[in-house]
């Protein structure tokens, strides 16, 4: 004999929403620099899918020029269509119109208005900020400064400066500067802006070049090729540089107390003891009590993907 098995009552499933099989979210960036158009699509978590370079002749007045690589650079979003695109621009730049002001050498992008002329190209919302500033965007969605409301993404090498998140906002104050001309020393170094002492005077490549020669050590020494020996004077001259570095970054923990700074581009090839040397003067001279311990860490990100990093962060923050 065979059980019938006892019938189900079903209660019926509410019907599925009507979906269609949705794509995942891209995000686009696009980093404009005189003569150089950099472009990619990338992952919410930042990893790169495509990319294009397209170059352009920046030093003629016309910005014809600068459409006919823009539109070749955005080739890239045609087949993955991003949820908007962040452009870091070298120069200055005006956010609020999408303008880009004024570059140096490069008449062509004087009052080029780059956010208006992607969107047409893409169909996409389009916002650009300062290059330098974006790089923090970078780190705080894709980088060391992840879930963190406010800490400071740092350039080092032939390139000095400071972006500061602070409270979940990237500081940007209208004719507000990365901090490469703070001035750090009274009697210091005539500087490329005219002024005495700047920061930038002793704390970048140049600086160390010029240093390392003064002490014997060559003309073509570099942070790595320092770092990795074993004499006092190659030590010496390292120390002294972290020392320079971390006087502009003890000003900034006094100011805005970031607590985290991130470091890019050259300070990676200092290695271990070259973070440790910066963080230690940090504590030293820019601890303030109830402040949080200032930690350095060194970004992993190649140093040809922080700007675009950043573009995808400024998309990010937007939606
Ligand atoms: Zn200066």
């Amino acid at each position: 004999m065979v059980h019938e098995r006892p019938s189900l009552r079903l209660v019926p499933e509410p019907a599925p929403e009507p979906s269609t099989p949705s794509a995942p979210r891209m995000l686009g960036a696009v980093e404009l620099l005189p003569g150089r158009i950099r472009s990619a699509v990338l992952t919410v978590s930042g990893r790169v899918l495509d990319r294009s370079e397209v170059a352009y002749d920046a030093a003629v007045p016309r910005p014809a020029e600068v459409d006919a690589a823009l539109a070749r650079s955005a080739g890239v979003f045609a087949d993955r269509r991003p949820v908007g695109i962040g452009i870091a621009a070298a120069g200055l730049v005006d956010p609020d119109a999408g303008v880009i002001t004024e570059v140096n050498d490069a008449p062509a992008l004087h009052g080029y208005p780059v956010a208006a002329r992607l969107h047409d190209l893409t169909g996409v919302p389009v916002h650009v900020e300062h290059r330098a500033r974006l790089q923090v965007l970078g780190d705080r969605w894709f980088g060391a400064g992840r879930g963190r409301r406010t800490f400071a993404s740092v350039s080092t090498g032939e390139v000095l400066g400071v972006g500061i998140l602070y409270d979940g906002e990237v500081l940007a104050p209208h004719g507000g500067r990365s901090g490469a001309h703070m001035t750090v020393s009274a009697s210091g170094e005539r500087c490329t802006c005219g002024g005495r002492g700047c920061w930038k005077t002793l704390a970048t490549t140049r600086w160390l070049r010029a240093r390392a020669a003064a002490a014997g050590l060559g003309t073509e020494a570099s942070l790595g090729t320092l770092s990795r020996q074993d004499g006092a004077a190659a030590r010496e001259v390292v120390e002294e540089y972290a020392d320079n570095l971390a006087l502009g970054l003890v000003n900034v923990q006094q100011l805005f107390a970031p607590g985290l700074f991130v470091l890019h581009g050259e300070a990676r090839d200092g290695g271990e003891r070259f973070r440790a040397l910066i963080e230690r003067r940090l504590r030293r001279d820019g601890a303030a009590v109830a402040a949080e311990l200032p930690r350095v860490l060194v970004s992993e990100a190649a140093v040809d993907d922080v700007a675009l990093l950043g573009g995808a962060g400024l998309v990010l923050s937007h939606v």
